[in-house]
């Protein structure tokens, strides 16, 4: 019998619903258990090609996403993933800080199964939902023998962890990979891999770290803004409060730093915070910085994920 595939949900739009029947938007998120999604798509059964195992790990709208919640969802993943008898996982997830969550697993977890984030931009509850389709996607793609590695499929595109990226408030295909472009489609049946084959399974950078997270503390990271105006204060008063351990600049373009702003994070790495530019464009990709710069950068990586690197670096050291 081919393996288990497990659910665990987190909440989001996708186990949303709202007091005024069929509307798409003002709903609440988190409202509906997994069993719940589950039972409401019968070809489930099917997709998943083996059992179907469903877990509640938490009931959150992900704007609320909690480095607690992370922690218990890696340790989730990783029990069912030494399970032998498990072929793959999919998590149901809000869309606000889905790509956060990709980008932390993707660098946790071991990939040679598939772990399989969704969403969905409309509540249960909505005359036309999207979150039965794409949980109908997301058990298909988990199931996939070929499958590897943190993805997330949404309104039938596959996106990897690395670029995919949330890119508009409303709209049903509401993520995208950037340049890069997706990884693959669910058109009808089995995934379309874009590149004829599935993408390789790679060691994840942070592998070692995932079972110790529960005993480590979360490093406190923040990010500041340079835009025109840009002044470093909020740098400066978080440094002199003591409330910071690394920041990350989202900075301009190939990552340019307001001057006044870079003066202050100059104040910062002095005093022992750990500094990280990252470019706010939301495509492409900033050139690395010579190796003699002053702080470090993430080249293609957005601020976000770029913060939530830079805590797994802190703590892995
Ligand atoms: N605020 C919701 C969440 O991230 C949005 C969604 O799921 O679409 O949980």
């Amino acid at each position: 019998m081919a393996g288990k595939i497990v659910v665990l949900g987190t909440g989001g739009t996708i186990a949303g619903t709202s007091d005024v029947p069929g509307a798409s938007v003002g709903y609440t998120a988190g409202q509906l258990g997994i069993a719940q999604l589950l039972a409401a798509v019968p070809q489930l059964a099917q997709a998943a090609r083996g059992p179907l195992v469903a877990e509640q790990l938490a009931q959150v709208d992900s704007k609320d996403m909690t480095h607690a919640l992370w922690e218990r969802l890696v340790q989730r993943c990783l029990v069912h993933l030494a399970d032998e008898t498990v072929a793959g996982i999919v998590i149901t997830h809000g869309t606000d800080t889905l790509e956060e969550t990709a980008w932390l697993l993707h660098n946790l977890l071991p990939t040679h199964k598939p772990v399989v984030l969704t969403s969905a931009m409309r509540p249960a509850t909505a005359l036309a939902p999207d979150g039965p389709q794409n949980l109908l996607d997301a058990v298909a793609l988990a199931a996939e023998p070929d499958a590897h590695g943190v993805l997330a499929v949404a309104a039938g595109v596959v996106h990897g962890a690395r670029e995919v990226a949330k890119m508009h408030p409303l709209r049903l295909d509401a993520f995208a990979s950037g340049d890069g472009g997706p990884l693959g489609w669910m058109d009808a049946g089995p995934v379309r891999w874009a590149h004829a084959r599935a993408p390789e399974a790679s060691v994840p950078r942070h592998g070692g770290l995932a079972a110790r997270l529960g005993q480590l503390a979360w490093p406190r990271v923040q990010i500041v803004l340079s835009h025109a105006g840009a002044d470093g204060s909020v740098v400066d008063a978080l440094v002199t409060a003591g409330v910071v351990d690394g920041l990350v600049a989202a900075a301009t373009g190939n990552g340019t730093l307001h001057q006044e702003l870079e003066q202050a994070l100059t104040r910062a790495a002095a005093a022992g915070v750990a500094v990280c530019v990252a470019s706010r464009c939301p495509q492409g990709r900033m050139l690395a910085l010579p190796p003699d710069a002053p702080w470090s950068s993430a080249p293609g990586l957005s601020p976000v994920k770029a913060r939530v690197s830079l805590m797994l670096q802190l703590m892995d050291r």
